[in-house]
């Protein structure tokens, strides 16, 4: 028995690892893998439609948005949103709290102006941002609802007068979200909702064709909001595991059922990170993510020993970014609260004999 804490690509409902293992096999009693029907058949249809309406229910997604399936991943929609999004010769707002976010403006450089509004570089990151002025000039204001590397999570989304972009890679569907108030949402599907080869793209119908240069057909929204993501060959079973796990999701509640679970999951680990003498978490209390908690070991000597008693007792993917060092235990959707109790009762027994 495996406890997997890796940070992505992550862990997946057993439950839709099976769905999805016999869709290999046989889908729906065809005759017929997933692998190897026609993205233009009906059963593919069906999938594509099914996907769609769990997304559009779960996250309750207003009638007026898109809801896309693309690839090249999150980093593809780093440049994807300016070039589409920001006019030429225009301006873009982003908050610099992690890695990911810097990247993110990296890119957008390429085809505008880019504003910094608020960074937490000067601290490595361990926290967000979240005082800061937003100019209403720009086209839109860039932010990142999760920094998965750095364990640190917007508890809240800011008051915007103007379009709102996020980044939600780490932690889409782990909670509930007014998806009226963004005007586009993308995530890489492979933290929170299934395999790594698709990006769920989540945006307001309109808001393309304004940036006023030319865009590659593959790269320009509107290609795959007019084709219903099916312009070229879709990531057609990466589609299909993000359906099962969606079912999962919608079978056990929805996102406000899992938020619960996220909430204590999160609270059992950073209690025990907390009031443990070996621990101290990486980020500030108010930032803290439940998606991803950082923490080191008071004493670093105790690195080797500890590493290898994750190991022996089959706790995986815990070390932390090499940007940050120590251990960063990733509690995605997927992971049963049990397998939290169990680093617990770990960390417990190594304070006993380290103490
Ligand atoms: C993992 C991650 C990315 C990169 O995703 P890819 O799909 O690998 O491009 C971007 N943003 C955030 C917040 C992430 O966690």
């Amino acid at each position: 028995m495996k406890h997997n804490f890796g940070a992505g690509p992550g862990i997946l409902p057993r439950k839709a690892i099976e769905k999805s293992a016999q869709a290999i096999l046989d889908l729906n009693g065809t005759g017929l893998s997933i692998l190897e029907i026609s993205h233009r058949s009906k059963d593919f249809d069906a999938i594509l439609a099914q996907t769609k309406s769990l997304v559009k229910e779960l996250l309750n997604v207003p009638d007026n948005y898109s809801i896309l399936f693309l690839q090249g991943g999150a980093s593809t929609q780093f440049s994807m949103v300016p070039m589409n999004l920001l006019p030429v010769g225009g301006k873009a707002a982003y908050v610099e709290s992690g890695v990911w976010a810097s990247k993110a403006a990296k890119e957008a450089k390429l085809f505008g102006n880019v504003e910094t509004v608020a960074s937490s570089k000067d601290r490595n990151f361990c926290y967000v941002p979240t005082t800061y002025a937003i100019p209403s000039d720009a086209s839109y204001l860039h932010i990142t609802s999760n920094n998965t590397i750095y364990g640190t999570q917007m508890a809240s989304f800011p008051e915007s007068n103007i379009p709102v972009v996020c980044d939600m890679s780490s932690d889409i569907f782990s909670r509930p979200v007014d998806v009226s108030k963004f005007d586009l949402i993308y995530a890489g599907a492979q933290k929170n909702m299934g395999p790594a080869g698709v990006t769920l793209v989540i945006m307001k119908n309109d808001i393309h064709g304004k940036s006023g240069r030319a865009i590659p057909t593959m790269l320009d929204y509107k290609t795959h909001i007019e084709n219903d993501s099916l312009f070229n060959t879709p990531p057609v079973f990466a589609i299909y595991v993000c359906m099962a796990t969606l079912e999962w999701l919608k079978e056990i509640g929805g996102v406000s059922s899992i938020e619960k679970l996220n909430t204590q999951k999160a609270n059992l680990l950073y209690s025990e990170i907390d009031s443990n003498p070996l621990f101290k978490g990486t980020a500030d209390v108010d930032s803290r993510s439940k998606m991803n908690v950082c923490f080191l070991l008071e004493k670093p000597e105790l690195d080797e020993s500890f590493s290898a008693l994750l190991k022996d007792n089959g706790v995986i993917g815990l070390k932390g970014h090499r940007s940050v060092g120590g251990y960063r235990a990733s509690l995605y959707n997927a992971l049963p609260i049990s397998s939290v109790e169990f680093l617990v009762s770990l960390m417990q027994d190594f304070a006993k004999k380290n103490g």
